[in-house]
C-alpha cells in the first residue's frame, strides 16, 4: 500500500527535505552549533506524526476497493484515468448524482482478461513503471539518517563530557596524566630504600636536562624496572621521580590495559607513548606490569591474545623511540619472574632496581615521614616501634601510623601514645601473620644463628664467594632471612675444591643450628636439598667421587620441559645405586664435620654477628669480615685437610 500518488508523495519529499534539513539546527554551517537544542527524539516524534498525516491524507483522497468491485465498476462504465502499474490498478470512479469523482486503488490480480474488458467498454487506460523512488527513500535514506543523527546525538553528548571519555574513546589510554605541580611527591618523602633512590637520581638528572646527555652521547636507560614486594613504596618511588625532575607523570596500570574490547590494549599503548612524546621530558609509568607482561605462550589452551596483542605493541614502542627524546618509561612488578623474558633485553627495561623490604634503620625514617602530620605523646620512641615491626612494608608502616592515630582518636586522647602503638602493632601484625611476614622473637633467634652460621663458613672457605650482606628481614613465605654473596667474576667451570666450599656453605645454617640450639629447625630444609644435589652431581655426573671413579652415571637432563624422570631410564644396577646413595651421604658428612670444626673454632663470631643481627638486621659483609679478622685467624681455610 505504498503511497502512489504524485501530491503526497511532493508533499512527503518537501517534508523529508526539511527532516535532513532541521531549520533550527544550522546543521550545514557546522557540526555542533552551539545554540542548537538538537535532540534527537524531537525528530523521532516528527516522523512518526509526519507518518501518520501521510497516512491520513492517503486514506482521505483514495479509497482503496477490491477488484471485484473495480470490475464491476468497470462494467458499469463508471472509470476514468485509468493507470495499470505492476502491482496495483489506480484510476477515478465518475461522479455520481450523489458522490463525486474519487480516485481509487485496487490490487491487481492475475485476469488475462482484463485488457479485454477494458477494450470492450472503452476505456483509456495506460501502463506505468513503478517507480522505486519514495520506497527507496523508505527503506534505505530514513534508517541512515536515523543513523545519522544518532551518531550526531552521541557526538555532542560526548563533546560535554570532554575528551577521553565516552563511546569513541575505547582506544584512548587512560594513563592519569599528574602535571608537576600534582606529583608533589619527592624524594624526601621515600624513605628506608637509599639503594634504590640512589640509583634512581641519574635518571632524575637526564630528566631534568636531557640536551646535556645528548650532547655528550651517553647512552640513558629507555626502561626502568622497579622489583619488589608490594608496599615496599615502588609507586610511590616513580612518582618522586617525576616530582624531583619536575616532569609530567603519566601513569597507567598493566591490568587497565587488559580490558574487555580486543585490540584496544594496543591502541592504548600507541596513543599513551604518542601522549608522552608530545609532552616530553616526562615519566611513563606501568604499574603492575606483570598484569600485561606475563611471558607469552604459556597457556596452551587458548592463551590471551588480548594481552598478547597489546604486549607486543608495547616491546615496538620500546624498540621504536629513541631514549634521548626524554622520555623514560619506568614499571613495576613485584613478580619479575613471570614477566616475558622479551621485555627484559636490553633497549627495554633493561635497568633493574631491587626494591627490598627496609631495615630498622628504614623503617624508623618511614615512621617518621608517616608521623609528620601525627601529634605524637612525648614517650613515643618511633626506634623502639621500628625495632618491634620487622618484616613490615612502607605501606604497612603508614597503616601502623594511621590504626595508632585512629585508636587514640576513638579514646578522645590529645595526643598518640606508646599504648595506641602497641595495640596497632598487634593488629597489624595479625593481619600479617597470615601472610607469614613477621616471625616470633624466638624464630628470630633461630634465623640470626643460622644465617651467622652461612656467612661465617663463606668467609672461612677459600673458595666461596664474599658475603655480600646478610639478613634477617622475611623475604616471602619460603625465605626467613638470606646471605647473599657476590660472585667475585663469572664461573663456567667449578673444581672439587669449589664444590666442596660451596656444600660447606650451604651446611653453615644448619651447624650453627645444631651448636647453639643443639636441635635444627625447618628452615635448614632447603639448604639440605641444595647440598644433597651439589654431591649427587659430584658422584654421578662430574666423576669426582673416590670410591665410584671416573663414571657418570646420570646423563644430562634431556629436556627441560618434560618432568626430570621421563627421558631418563638408570644406566646402573641397584647395587650401584646403594653404592652412590652411601657415597653421597659420605659426601655430605664430610662437609658436615668439616662445618662443625669451623664453626666450632668461630663460635665467638658466630654469636657476635647473630647479636649484631638481632640488633641491626641487615649487616654488610665487610663488618663480618672485620669481625673474623679481628678473631685472629681471618684467613681463608682450603679444603685440603678436610
Ligand atoms: P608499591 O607500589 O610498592 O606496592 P606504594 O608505593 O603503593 O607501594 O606504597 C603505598 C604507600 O605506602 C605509599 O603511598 C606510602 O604512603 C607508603 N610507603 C610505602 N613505602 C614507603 C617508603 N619507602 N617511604 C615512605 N612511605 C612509603
Ligand atoms: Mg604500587
Ligand atoms: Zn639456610
Amino acid at each position: 500500500m505504498s503511497p502512489e500518488k504524485k501530491e503526497p508523495k511532493q508533499n512527503l519529499a518537501d517534508k523529508l527535505g526539511s527532516f535532513f534539513h532541521p531549520p533550527d539546527s544550522g546543521g550545514k554551517k557546522g557540526p555542533l552549533p552551539p545554540k542548537a537544542h538538537f535532540t534527537f527524539w524531537y525528530f523521532i516524534i516528527a516522523f512518526l506524526i509526519l507518518m501518520a498525516l501521510q497516512q491520513y491524507f492517503l486514506s482521505a483522497k483514495v479509497e482503496t476497493i477490491p477488484y471485484s468491485q473495480f470490475k464491476q465498476e468497470l462494467a458499469a462504465g463508471n472509470i476514468d484515468n485509468l493507470t495499470i502499474g505492476p502491482e496495483v490498478i489506480t484510476g477515478t470512479l465518475k461522479a455520481k448524482e450523489k458522490t463525486p469523482s474519487q480516485q481509487f486503488i485496487t490490487l491487481r490480480v492475475d485476469d488475462p482478461g482484463l485488457v479485454k474488458d477494458l477494450d470492450e467498454h472503452k476505456i483509456a487506460y495506460s501502463g506505468r513503471y513503478e517507480s522505486k523512488w519514495l520506497s527507496n527513500i523508505l527503506s534505505w535514506i530514513v534508517p541512515i539518517a536515523i543513523f545519522f543523527l544518532i551518531w550526531r546525538y552521541a557526538m555532542s553528548k560526548m563533546s560535554k563530557m570532554g575528551p577521553g571519555a565516552g563511546l569513541m574513546s575505547f582506544g584512548k589510554s587512560k594513563a592519569k596524566i599528574f602535571q608537576q605541580s600534582e606529583t608533589m611527591v619527592t624524594f624526601e618523602d621515600v624513605a628506608g630504600i637509599d639503594e634504590a633512590k640512589a640509583e634512581l637520581e641519574e635518571v632524575v638528572e637526564f630528566l631534568k636536562s636531557p640536551e646535556k646527555f645528548q650532547k655528550l652521547g651517553g647512552r640513558i636507560p629507555k626502561g626502568v624496572l622497579l622489583v619488589g614486594p608490594p608496599g615496599t613504596g615502588k609507586t610511590l618511588l616513580a612518582k618522586a621521580v617525576a616530582g624531583e625532575a619536575k616532569v609530567p607523570f603519566l601513569s597507567i596500570s598493566g591490568s587497565e590495559f587488559v580490558e574487555m574490547f580486543v585490540g584496544v590494549g594496543a591502541s592504548r599503548v600507541r596513543d599513551l607513548f604518542s601522549q608522552a612524546t608530545s609532552q616530553a621530558p616526562c615519566i611513563i609509568f606501568i604499574d603492575e606490569l606483570d598484569a600485561l607482561g606475563k611471558a607469552r605462550g604459556i597457556n596452551v589452551f587458548g592463551g590471551n591474545d588480548e594481552r598478547e596483542q597489546t604486549l607486543n605493541q608495547l616491546l615496538v614502542e620500546m624498540d621504536g623511540f629513541e631514549s634521548n627524546k626524554g622520555v623514560i618509561i619506568m614499571a613495576a612488578t613485584n613478580r619479575p619472574e613471570i614477566l616475558d623474558p622479551a621485555l627484559l633485553r636490553p633497549g627495554r627495561f633493561d635497568r633493574q632496581v631491587l626494591i627490598d623490604r627496609p631495615d630498622i634503620e628504614g623503617r624508623e625514617a618511614i615512621l617518621k615521614i608517616h608521623s609528620k602530620n601525627v601529634l605524637l605523646g612525648p614517650d613515643v620512641d618511633l626506634r623502639k616501634i621500628a625495632a618491634l615491626t620487622a618484616g613490615f612494608v612502607g605501606a604497612d608502616l603508614a597503616n601502623l601510623i594511621n590504626e595508632a592515630a585512629l585508636l587514640a582518636a576513638r579514646e578522645g586522647k590529645e595526643a598518640v601514645g606508646p599504648a595506641e602503638f602497641d595495640e596497632a602493632i598487634d593488629r597489624v601484625v595479625g593481619g600479617l601473620e597470615k601472610k607469614k611476614r613477621v616471625m616470633n622473637p624466638q624464630e628470630k633467634n633461630i634465623v640470626a644463628f643460622h644465617e651467622s652460621g652461612h656467612a661465617i663458613v663463606a668467609e672461612s672457605v677459600k673458595f666461596a664467594d664474599p658475603v655480600h650482606k646478610i639478613s634477617i628481614i622475611p623475604r616471602g613465605i619460603a625465605a626467613l632471612g638470606y646471605t647473599q654473596q657476590r660472585p667475585t667474576e663469572d664461573r663456567y667451570l667449578m673444581t672439587r675444591s669449589e664444590l666442596l666450599d660451596r656444600l660447606a656453605v650451604l651446611l653453615g645454617g644448619r651447624v650453627a643450628e645444631e651448636l647453639v640450639f643443639g636441635e635444627v629447625s625447618t628452615g635448614a630444609q632447603n639448604d639440605l636439598q641444595r647440598a644433597t644435589d651439589i654431591a649427587r652431581a659430584m658422584v654421578t655426573e662430574y666423576g669426582m667421587s673416590d670410591q665410584l671413579g671416573l663414571v657418570t652415571y646420570e646423563r644430562p637432563r634431556q629436556s627441560i620441559f618434560l618432568p626430570d624422570n621421563f627421558t631418563q631410564s638408570k644406566t646402573y644396577s641397584e647395587t650401584k645405586a646403594a653404592q652412590i646413595d652411601e657415597e653421597i651421604s659420605r659426601v655430605i658428612d664430610e662437609a658436615h664435620k668439616r662445618v662443625h670444626k669451623i664453626l666450632t673454632e668461630r663460635r665467638k663470631v658466630l654469636d657476635d654477628l647473630a647479636r649484631l643481627l638481632l640488633q641491626k638486621e641487615i649487616v654488610q659483609g665487610e663488618e663480618l669480615r672485620k669481625m673474623l679478622s679481628a678473631f685472629g685467624e681471618g684467613s681463608r681455610q682450603s679444603m685440603s685437610q678436610a
